[in-house]
């Protein structure tokens, strides 16, 4: 299987449709934000410093984020393409992931996109604070996110236009979860052919 990089602002679902993905092609899955909480969680030199950041909202400097994808994604097992979960975020993670991946002889396979109002984004992010008790899904963080993510990250949506990789998916058209995984799936298996 091709590499997959899920794209999409906070709140869009990359973890959610990550997880289907990984387990319909058994593939691996890398959520930057899953290996960070973990950290935190441990209470490690990194989970400390991870914190500081995540709680205002904003992103982990890339040298650090970039070292931590590379050490991830060289304990994956070989050979069965991996799903990249919120990362990149910043043009120069974009730059360092395809590197990364040529010096191993990879590459970065396609991207998905998951466009998603802000409005419904910002309904299911407060919603999630509920269930999951997210630190950073409280108002205040989810509006700086937004702005980090407006700035930073989608930018790179054209960076991966340009590398003609970028496939969209938007879901005020296909409505519900069903849907959008069915359009997923659909694109995956045309892009493995
Ligand atoms: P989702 O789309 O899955 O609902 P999300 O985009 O809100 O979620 P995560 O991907 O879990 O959230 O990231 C949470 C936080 O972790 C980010 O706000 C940021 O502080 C940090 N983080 C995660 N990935 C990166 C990255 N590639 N570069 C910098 N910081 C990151
Ligand atoms: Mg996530």
């Amino acid at each position: 299987m091709k590499n997959i990089i899920i794209f999409g602002a906070p709140g869009s679902g990359k973890g959610t449709y990550s997880a289907e993905i990984a387990e319909r092609y058994g593939m691996g899955h890398i959520s930057t934000g899953d290996v960070l909480r973990g950290e935190i969680k441990n209470e490690t030199e990194l989970g400390k410093i991870a914190k500081s950041y995540i709680d205002k909202g904003q992103l982990i400097p890339d040298e650090l984020m970039i070292d931590i994808l590379a050490k991830t994604y060289d304990a994956q097992p070989a050979g069965r393409g991996v799903i990249f979960d919120g990362f990149p975020r910043t043009i120069a993670q974009a730059e360092a992931l395809k590197k990364m991946l040529a010096e191993r002889g990879h590459n970065l396979g396609m991207m998905i996109e998951l466009i998603v109002s802000e409005e419904v984004l910002m309904a299911r992010l407060l919603r999630r604070a509920q269930i999951e008790g997210r630190a950073d899904d409280n108002e205040e963080t989810i509006r700086n996110r937004f702005a980090v993510y407006h700035s930073q990250t989608e930018p790179l949506s054209k960076w991966f236009e340009a590398e003609g990789i970028r496939h969209t998916f938007d879901w005020g058209i296909c409505k519900t979860k069903e849907g959008m995984l069915e359009a997923i799936f659909e694109e995956i298996e045309k892009q493995n052919k």
